[in-house]
């Protein structure tokens, strides 16, 4: 098989169980004479599709009856838009400025509100969470925004923010579905998919059904309001219908391994092969405070910008794909999201420390 370990960021890897499985269903999808990509959203078989989508992806979360799941497009960035537009009833929101996402988030919001930056990281390159038990919360917020993994520095929201009574509205694109949440925490858990689910385009917003209003800013256009989609179960318009098909199968493999606690495990075993190498390397370092790491995104350098292209060029060439990390950061990240088999990261730490060897300097 021709497959490499591919670290990119996103999109990313997927299970190579659900590739097959698309592949075999590609032509004929179980006995309809089509694939489902040429399939009406309206057919029963496509209902069944994104109604047992939904219904394995509540069970994974846990996710209360007082919440809707919603299945749009235009990806994360335009839910930076969709939230203020739908939330911001006295055009007021508080954000956390934890990285480029959660910057962008902010700079969206500007648009519609106050959007007021009321905590931010970006004094040590986004390197660490800052404090957030007790922050200056707007008397008047519509919501506390975070972005809960930060997919280009790496570092995660251990511990959510004390909003002071606030709706939380979280960006977990890139820790979606990698460890269990507590759903009821949230006014609004969205992610892209093409981290840890399945193919870009689609976002998944999770949103609790009192929040979710005929009343959004003016000018908002009827294909933005969580109102439209929610009553009609995302079907409002052709949904993303074949990445909705592929997310669901993602949600049927990680049921299958166990749920989230059993991929948190996993994904804990994985990323500590690599943090402990990073700890004990001389020539290698991750770049995020150790108490806010991420699981899914590790960046590292050596210190020298030379090495760092040296080592990414030569890592590709053994097999391992799209190490060079994100242009604002410099030197490597490894991305090892749910779908990263534990061999990925072993071969890659092994490849590290002959690299370490071969380019040790006295
Ligand atoms: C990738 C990413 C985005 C942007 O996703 P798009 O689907 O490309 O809009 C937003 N937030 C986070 C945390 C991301 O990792």
């Amino acid at each position: 098989m021709g497959r490499i370990y591919n670290f990119s960021a996103g999109p990313a890897m997927l299970p190579v169980e659900v590739l097959q499985e698309a592949a075999d269903e590609m032509l004929d999808y179980r006995g309809t004479g089509m694939s489902v990509m040429e399939m009406s959203h309206r057919s029963k078989a496509y209902e069944a599709i994104i109604q047992e989508a939904e219904k394995d992806l509540r069970e994974l979360m846990n996710i209360p009856n007082n919440y809707k799941v919603l299945f749009l497009q235009g990806g994360a960035s335009l839910q930076f838009a969709m939230i203020p537009m739908n939330l911001m009833k006295n055009k007021v929101a508080d954000h956390i400025i934890t990285g480029q996402w959660a910057k962008k988030a902010y700079q969206e919001a500007k648009i519609y509100g106050q959007a007021n930056a009321i905590a931010s990281s970006a004094d040590k390159t986004f390197s660490y969470i800052p404090d957030c038990s007790d922050l200056p919360i707007s008397e008047n917020a519509d919501y506390v925004y975070i972005c809960e993994n930060n997919t280009i520095y790496g570092t995660k929201f251990k511990k959510l923010p004390n909003t002071k009574g606030k709706i939380l509205v979280s960006d977990v694109s890139s820790c979606f579905l990698s460890e269990p949440v507590d759903v009821t925490k949230y006014g609004v858990i969205y992610g892209g998919v093409q981290k840890n689910i399945g193919p870009a385009g689609v976002v998944i917003v999770i949103i609790r059904e009192d929040l979710i209003t005929e009343e959004t800013l003016p000018g908002t256009p009827t294909m933005m309001k969580y109102k439209i989609h929610a009553d009609e179960n995302s079907l409002y318009n052709t949904p993303p219908a074949y990445g909705i098909y592929i997310c669901g199968k993602v949600f049927q493999w990680i049921k299958k391994l166990g749920g989230l606690e059993a991929m948190k495990a996993h994904n804990e075993k994985k990323a500590a092969i690599l943090y402990d190498f990073l700890d004990q390397s001389k020539m290698f370092r991750g770049t995020v405070v150790k108490e806010d790491r991420s699981l899914m995104n590790v960046p590292f350098v050596t210190g020298e910008e030379e090495l760092d292209s040296k080592f990414v060029k030569e890592a590709k060439a053994a097999g391992f794909e799209n190490l060079k990390g994100h242009r604002s950061v410099g030197g490597m990240r490894a991305s090892i999201y749910n779908a990263m088999p534990i061999e990925g990261v072993e071969k890659l730490v092994e490849f590290m420390k002959k690299f370490e060897a071969e380019n040790v300097r006295e």
